[in-house]
C-alpha cells in the first residue's frame, strides 16, 4: 500500500453533492470515467490496496468507497475516501479474489490517502513477499497472484542493489518514488520502496560506525 495525497476532485463531484437526492446508483458513465481519471491521476496508476497496475477502463478499474456507502450517514462523494482500485480478480472464487471485491462492507483500518496515518509506515513486507498490515485479510492481499508479484518485485530490487552504496540507493528510491512520463509509478513501487529504505538505513548506519571506528 502506499501513502495518496489527494488531489482537487473532478466538478462532477461538486455537482452531484449539489444535486437534491443524487446517489451513488444516479452517476454517470461520463462522471465515473471523470473521477477514475482523476484517482488515478492521483495514484500514479496503481490499486490503492494492491499497487498493481491500473487502467481506466470501466470493467478493469473500479471506483472505491473506503468507507463503505452502506454506513449510516456516509457523504458517497467524499473525495477523500475515494480510491481507484483494480478488479480484484472479479469472476474468480471468493478465495483468489483480493482488494474491495474481497473486501466487501468490511471495515478497514489503514486509509491510504488519510494525511493523518502514512500508511507506508504501517506497512511491513517479509522476504517471501507476504505483506503484514492491518487490513491483509480483510483484502487478501496475501493470495498467491499478489504473493508472488510483490516476490518478483523484492527479488529483482534485491539483487539489484546488491553491492549498492547510498547515493545509488538514493537514486533508485527517487525512482521508485517518482512517475513516468505519462503519470504512472511502477507496480508494486511500495515493496522495493520498504526494501531500499531498509538498506540505505543499513548502510548509513555501516559508514557511521565505520566513520567512528576511524576517528578513534
Ligand atoms: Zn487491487
Amino acid at each position: 500500500m502506499l501513502q495518496i495525497s489527494k488531489g482537487k476532485p473532478p466538478a462532477c463531484i461538486a455537482e452531484l453533492q449539489r444535486t437534491p437526492g443524487a446517489t451513488w446508483a444516479s452517476v454517470g458513465g461520463d462522471q465515473k470515467e471523470a473521477m477514475r481519471a482523476a484517482l488515478l491521476a492521483e495514484q500514479g496508476h496503481l490499486c490503492a490496496y494492491c499497487m498493481s497496475r491500473v487502467h481506466n477502463d470501466p470493467h478493469r478499474c473500479g471506483v472505491e468507497h473506503w468507507r463503505p456507502r452502506s454506513d449510516p450517514g456516509t457523504d458517497p462523494f467524499h473525495w477523500n475516501d475515494l480510491l481507484a482500485v483494480c478488479d480484484g480478480n472479479a469472476g474468480a472464487p471468493h478465495v483468489l479474489q483480493h482488494c474491495d471485491k474481497h473486501r466487501g462492507d468490511a471495515p478497514l483500518t489503514l486509509h491510504p490517502a488519510s494525511p493523518a496515518q502514512n500508511v507506508e509506515d504501517r506497512v511491513a513486507y517479509r522476504l517471501d513477499g507476504r505483506i503484514e498490515c492491518a487490513d491483509a485479510d480483510a483484502l487478501n492481499l496475501n493470495c498467491r497472484r499478489l504473493l508472488e508479484n510483490r516476490r518478483m518485485v523484492q527479488d529483482a530490487v534485491r539483487q539489484r542493489c546488491l553491492n549498492f552504496d547510498a547515493t545509488a540507493l538514493r537514486q533508485d528510491l527517487a525512482e521508485w518514488s517518482g512517475v513516468d512520463a505519462e503519470g504512472r509509478r511502477r507496480p508494486f513501487a511500495g515493496v522495493a520502496l520498504a526494501l531500499l529504505r531498509r538498506r540505505l538505513e543499513a548502510v548509513e548506519k555501516r559508514s557511521k560506525r565505520t566513520r567512528g571506528n576511524r576517528e578513534r
